[in-house]
């Protein structure tokens, strides 16, 4: 039944739909400290459900039939952000049991031991080993069980996103320090891990150097960020990187129309942003759209897909 809803949402041909996932982390087992988010056991029972009712491609094949008319009906395309390790040691095998392909988009400068600074005050706040965290900028932070750890770490990351990126980083070092915690250097991809992800058959994607929110920094830096990033991985898997994603991929919020130019004038065939919805023929292919759905229910789930396809198509983004 609900595979018949989406057909009808979701037809082959000229009048097709493209739904595109995107998701980030899928931790081995349960998060203690965010319940809500993805792991192995759930992920297995999702790309289940997807296998059911969708026909996931790779997502540059994807995009080259949906702009030919050739999608098949309930066409879908797997997408992971940011470059986690988890990425390769849980999601890939999980993805190749599926039969499944998938595109990581990768922030290259956090490979080898880099973090973003959200995750280095995430897991300040998990790891220490205090009751209490007691920072002379940021206040006082009750550590007593994973519900107030999730409390204290989602507190310092909305006081410390609103600074620059060199005091954010000197933020970040300073919790750790008061959390007396040492910052993982594992957390993201090594460079090895990103060629071995390759060599499996995934597609790789670009997605800046350092993660900057494009909207917010001048347009030469931009430019820089986008084709550094796109460069050192191509060199790392020794092929063509054709795809981009917009880090945090609001439109008009994270990037503007003259990234969309940027972007296509840096020779990418594609890029994704993180609107919901689904892309149709004729849609701005760099500025494809993605959704995460988040029901643990399969008939929820279902439907929150069917939600998502039936979102008005051809809607302009910037
Ligand atoms: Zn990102």
């Amino acid at each position: 039944m609900i595979r018949t809803g989406l057909s009808i949402l979701s037809p082959q041909g000229a009048r097709a739909r493209l739904s595109v996932f995107i998701w980030h982390r899928v931790a081995p087992s349960p998060d203690p400290m965010f319940p809500g988010e993805l792991h192995a056991e759930r992920f297995v029972r999702t790309l289940g459900w997807i296998g059911r009712w969708f026909n996931v491609l790779p997502l540059d094949e994807a995009v080259r039939r949906l702009s030919d008319g050739t999608l098949p009906a309930r066409a879908a395309a797997i997408t992971f952000d940011d470059g986690y390790a988890d990425n390769l040691t849980v999601a890939a095998p999980i993805l190749k049991t599926a039969g499944m392909h998938a595109t990581f988009f990768i922030a290259s400068g956090y490979l080898d031991g880099g973090r973003m600074w959200n995750d280095g005050l995430i897991e300040a706040v998990r790891r220490s080993p205090l009751d209490v965290l007691d920072t002379p900028q940021w206040g006082r932070f009750p550590l007593g069980d994973w519900r107030a750890r999730e409390t204290a770490a989602l507190r310092l990351i909305d006081q410390i996103k609103y600074l620059e990126p060199a005091e954010r980083e000197q933020a970040v070092i300073d919790v750790a320090r008061a959390a007396h915690t040492t910052l993982p250097t594992d957390l993201m991809m090594s460079s090895a891990q990103v060629t071995q992800l390759h060599r499996l058959g995934f597609g790789i994607g670009a997605h800046t150097v350092s993660h900057p929110i494009l909207a917010k920094i001048p347009l030469a830096r931009a430019r820089e960020e986008i084709s550094a990033g796109r460069d050192s991985l191509e060199r790392l898997i020794g092929a063509r990187v054709p795809l981009f994603a917009y880090p945090n991929g609001k439109p008009g919020r994270d990037y503007l129309p003259e990234h969309v130019s940027l972007v296509r004038e840096l020779g990418f065939d594609a890029a994704v942003a993180t609107a919901w919805g689904a892309s149709a023929q004729g849609d701005d292919v760099f500025q494809l759209r993605r959704f995460t759905p988040w029901d643990a229910d399969r008939l929820r789930f279902g439907i929150r897909m069917a939600q998502n396809l039936a979102q008005p198509a051809r809607e302009a983004l910037v």
